[in-house]
């Protein structure tokens, strides 16, 4: 069978069709980072204009690098839940248009449950898994049981980490640096965080105290920009250079980032071993955009190796946006015979939607 994924949750425009081997036969995406980069952050009609003037293109060249027709495929998997209401509307429009054209079935996707599982299309991960997603909207971490059953141990309270990497990379003006042509805010901090000293500037720990597996990003957001302030005072920087401590000041904030995750991760660790909801042999997968980056990859590996478990991590290119994992998704509910739906009309987007079963209370009753 092949699926045809299509993804416009966000700011990227992607499509791809997947086989059920977790072959990508043709993969097209159209990413909107450096509009927004620019603009200094994500304007959702903005973000619905782009989708809508490359969705099409997006579309048929993907099915063009498959060498497939509409007709060809089995279903068209389409990302529903969560993410920015114009973005969503304009992917599932068009995944409505397509089905009406052809007949072809459609299959709604969670986009963090895609996100959670696109691993499993390149190696073998079985059920049950940990999982902990960081990305540009959310911080999570999660039993996924199966395809479709997740159970929520934790989630984001404030801010996300993407958008704390994001604004702090924006504060420190590193777009004006000609390595960072291109990147996004996360990929310039890890760029330059490579020749800092990640103890350089102390930042606060937040939330220790609270033995839940829930994330908080804002302190350190907060506490990147203060320090940013202080250093271009010090240093006496001009107004749009880069300051010189740069480096040390994205080294330590991904130091700060790692900290939090890693005590997070260690927390759902005990909780997990306390309820048995996972196996002796157990896996970690970490996926979403920040995820993508090495230096937290690397501090988590540590913490999995203390705790016995496997970490697993997808290519950096399937970690952020794109339709291969909409497909993927969309491959594994057919092949498990659930998912597929001809009623069009009832279908909808909802933008806002948990993943799973929230049990983050029981997180906490078993501290
Ligand atoms: P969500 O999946 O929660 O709806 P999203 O899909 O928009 O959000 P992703 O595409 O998974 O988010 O990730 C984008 C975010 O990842 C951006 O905030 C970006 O700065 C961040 N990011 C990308 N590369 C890196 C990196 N190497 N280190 C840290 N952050 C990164
Ligand atoms: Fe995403």
């Amino acid at each position: 069978p092949l699926v045809l994924g299509i993804e416009t949750s966000c700011d990227d425009t992607g499509a791809a069709v997947v086989d059920d081997h977790g072959n990508v036969v043709g993969d097209a995406l159209n990413s909107q980072t450096k509009t927004h980069v620019e603009l200094g952050g994500i304007i959702p009609p903005i973000a619905r204009d782009l989708h809508q003037k490359n969705i099409d293109s997006v579309v048929t060249q993907a099915l063009e690098l498959a060498i497939v027709n509409l007709q060809d495929l089995d279903a068209i998997a389409v990302t529903v839940k969560p993410g920015l209401a114009l973005s969503l509307r304009v992917g599932l429009q068009h995944a409505k248009m397509l089905a009406q054209q052809s007949g072809l079935p459609l299959i709604p996707i969670h986009h963090m449950e895609a996100h959670a599982l696109t691993t499993r299309m390149i190696e073998r991960v079985d059920f049950p898994f940990l999982v902990l997603l960081a990305s540009g909207g959310h911080c999570l971490l999660a039993v996924a049981r199966d395809v479709s059953d997740f159970l929520l141990l934790g989630t984001g309270l404030d801010d996300s980490p993407g958008d704390a990497f994001d604004k702090t990379a924006r504060q420190l003006k590193l777009k004006n640096l000609p390595e960072c042509e291109g990147l996004s805010g996360g990929a310039a901090i890890e760029l330059l965080a490579k020749g800092g000293n990640p103890r350089a500037f102390p930042f606060p720990q937040v939330m220790t105290q609270l033995p839940d597996c829930h994330f908080s990003f804002s302190g350190v957001k907060f506490a990147a920009k203060k320090l940013i302030e202080a250093e271009e005072a010090r240093l006496n920087t001009s107004p749009s250079s880069v300051v010189s401590s740069a480096p040390d000041i994205c080294a330590s904030f991904q130091y700060a980032v790692l900290h939090h995750i890693a005590r997070r991760l260690q927390r759902a660790f005990l909780f997990c071993e306390l309820t048995n909801l996972l196996p002796k042999d157990k896996t970690l997968v970490v996926s979403g955009g920040v995820a993508s980056n090495s230096y937290l990859r690397s501090g988590l590996q540590q913490v999995c190796e203390m705790n016995s478990c496997n970490l697993v991590c997808p290519p950096p290119h399937l970690c952020t946006d794109n339709g291969i994992m909409i497909a993927w998704n969309g491959m594994e509910k057919l092949l498990q015979g659930t998912g597929c739906t001809h009623d069009l009309e009832t279908l909808d987007i909802e933008p806002r939607c948990p993943l799973g079963r929230d049990i983050s209370q029981e997180v906490i009753a078993a501290a």
